[in-house]
């Protein structure tokens, strides 16, 4: 709660009676100040002028208003109907003081807007204990609607913070989860991308391909052209696993060094073929230029491909194993290929 909102609420639970008198009549007036005279809960305020009575009513704010129906100028009835027309005064009770009791002029008062009746000049008692009830009303229902009020801003507020938090959040997994150069996913958000994927073609049956993705002669490109221009090579490989790869349902990460991999649920042996074979290609197609032992040469990857179907006794690590064994044999045949594990080999 701030400043302003703490002198709002004291003022709300406030329980002091504040009572405005509006009678034309100074006797009336001075009757009923001395009525009041030992009640210290009721702070007495009145204005015999019905021409200055809605601005006073506005800048003491009372919680209850004592209303002559009679008065030269504005009368009575049409005060009550700016009283209750008013921003400020809409909500205070007003007891209409009426001269005689007259049911025409009783309803009137009620039509224009008057909580409750009185005759001139009533009972001591009976005036104090409506005057307190009335008040009393008005500010347990102040009280309410100010603290349901606070009650929204907080709320608002944790609506506020949490959505901050949620933010930060995801920041943060964004951090934890992917490569500080390229950008891809880590070895980490590999890890359990495919530890959960594994799980559920567990369950479905479905299979699931792998390509392990190892840049060619790259000691070689560090050793010839610096570890920086080896980083950016790095980063167009990545760059061109994000174009190659676009379903979200399949994983391009780096998997360390100078070494990617490609999860691909659901996706048969020879579609994953395909997408290795476009990967090899747009690699060869970025066109750097590399001093590796052959002519012409650019920088290249090889890729090696398995796929499983997911069971039970068989944990993950096999498909990365038998992917590893697939990439292994692409180096020995050449390099630059996609090489695919066959059982036996
Ligand atoms: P092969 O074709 O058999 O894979 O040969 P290679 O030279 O690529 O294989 P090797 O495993 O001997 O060398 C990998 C090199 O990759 C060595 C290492 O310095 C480099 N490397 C690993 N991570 C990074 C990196 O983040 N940035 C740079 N610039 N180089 C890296
Ligand atoms: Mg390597
Ligand atoms: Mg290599």
């Amino acid at each position: 709660m701030d400043e302003l909102q703490a002198k709002e609420f004291r003022k709300a639970c406030d329980e002091t009676v504040v009572l405005l008198l509006v009678d034309d009549q100074p006797m009336v007036i001075e009757a009923v100040r001395r009525q009041l005279a030992e009640m210290h809960d009721i702070e007495f305020h009145s204005c015999a002028d019905s021409a200055t009575a809605l601005a006073m009513a506005e800048s003491i704010e009372p919680t209850v208003i004592l209303q002559d129906l009679v008065m030269p100028g504005l009368d009575g009835l049409s005060l009550i109907g700016a009283y209750r027309k008013n921003k400020i005064t809409g909500g205070i009770p007003i007891i209409a003081l009426s001269v005689k009791e007259d049911a025409k002029v009783k309803s009137q008062a009620f039509e224009a807007g008057a909580d409750d009746y009185l005759v001139k000049l009533p009972d001591p008692i009976e005036l104090i204990a409506r005057i307190r009830y009335h008040s009393r009303s008005f500010v347990t229902t102040r009280q309410l609607d100010h603290t349901y009020n606070l009650l929204r801003a907080s709320q608002q507020q944790l609506l506020d913070t949490n959505l901050v938090l949620q933010r930060a959040n995801s920041a943060l997994r964004r951090l934890i989860n992917s490569d500080g150069l390229t950008d891809l996913p880590n070895r980490r958000h590999f890890d359990e991308f495919l530890q959960a994927e594994w799980r559920q073609a567990v369950e479905t049956g479905s299979e699931i391909s792998m390509l392990m993705i190892d840049v060619d002669f790259f000691k070689l490109f560090n050793d010839e052209y610096g570890h920086l221009a080896g980083d950016d090579a790095l980063k167009k490989v990545a760059a061109a696993m994000r174009e190659t790869i676009t379903d979200e349902s399949y994983l391009p990460a780096r998997y360390g060094g100078e070494e990617f991999a490609v999860v691909l649920p659901g996706m048969s042996r020879s579609d994953a073929e395909l997408v290795g074979n476009i990967l090899r290609e747009k690699v060869e197609e970025i066109g750097i230029p590399h001093h590796a032992p052959v002519p012409g040469a650019v920088v290249t990857v090889s890729i090696g491909l398995a796929t499983l179907k997911p069971s039970e006794a068989s944990g993950s690590i096999k498909l990365i194993e038998l992917a590893d064994k697939a990439l292994y044999l692409a180096k020995r045949r050449g390099r630059n290929r996609v090489v695919i594990h066959m059982e036996g080999e």
